[in-house]
C-alpha cells in the first residue's frame, strides 16, 4: 500500500497574507508530494511497504545505507505535522494549560517565543525547529535537513519548517520575519494542546 499525499487541512489561501497560496502550491503540491513519490519508489517491493511511516523512520534512522528512505519518510511525516501547526487566525496567547507549562519550563511565554525563534533562525541551512515533550519536560530542539524528534522517540508538540522553500517566495532571505509571522498570526495552539494531551 503506497503512501498518499495528505490534503492540506485548510484552503490554499487560508494563511495569506503571511504564507501565500503560491507558496503552498509549491510547498505542498511539489515538495511534499515529491517526498511521498520518492518514498514510495524507494520502498516498492521491499518489506517496508507493510510498515507504518513512523516505523520506517525509526528503522532507517542512523543507517547510512537507508539515508534516502529516512530523508523522504521523515520529510513526509514532518510536513504533514507542520501543516497542522498553522491555521487561519492562529497565533495569540496559548491556552491556559500550555501557558502554565511554558512558564514552568521556559520562565514565561515571551521566553518561550524567544527560545523558539532563536532555534528556528539559527538552524544553519535547511531544517526544522520544534517544541517537544521529553518525559515530563518541554524543550526546544532544532534538526537539520529531514531530522525529526520522532526518530529518537521524542514527542513533537509544534514545528516550523525553516527550509528556504517554506518562506522564500513570501519573505526571500528574511527568515526571522517568516518566524515572527508564524508565531504571531499562524501558530495553531489547539494542535499543540491536542498533541500534549495524547
Ligand atoms: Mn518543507
Amino acid at each position: 500500500m503506497a503512501f498518499l499525499l495528505p490534503e492540506l487541512p485548510y484552503p490554499k489561501d487560508a494563511l495569506e497574507p503571511y504564507i501565500s497560496s503560491r507558496t503552498l502550491d509549491f510547498h505542498h503540491g511539489k515538495h511534499h508530494n515529491a517526498y511521498v513519490t520518492n518514498l514510495n519508489k524507494l520502498i516498492e517491493g521491499t518489506e517496508l511497504e507493510k510498515e507504518s511511516l513512523e516505523d520506517i523512520i525509526k528503522y532507517s534512522f542512523g543507517n547510512p545505507e537507508k539515508t534516502g528512505i529516512f530523508n523522504n519518510a521523515a520529510q513526509v511525516w514532518n510536513h504533514t505535522f507542520y501543516w497542522y501547526c498553522m491555521k487561519k487566525h492562529g497565533g495569540g496567547a496559548p491556552p491556559k494549560k500550555i501557558l502554565q507549562l511554558l512558564e514552568k519550563n521556559f520562565g514565561g511565554f515571551d521566553q518561550f517565543k524567544n527560545a523558539f525563534k532563536t532555534a528556528a533562525s539559527t538552524q544553519f541551512g535547511s531544517g526544522w525547529a520544534w517544541l517537544v515533550k521529553d518525559n515530563d519536560k518541554l524543550d526546544i530542539m532544532k534538526t537539520a535537513n529531514a531530522g525529526t524528534p520522532i526518530a529518537q522517540g521524542i514527542k513533537p508538540l509544534l514545528t516550523i519548517d525553516v527550509w528556504e522553500h517554506a518562506y522564500y517566495l513570501d519573505f526571500q532571505n528574511r527568515r526571522p520575519d517568516y518566524i515572527d509571522n508564524f508565531i504571531q498570526f499562524l501558530l495553531n495552539w489547539d494542535f499543540v494542546l491536542k498533541n500534549l494531551q495524547e
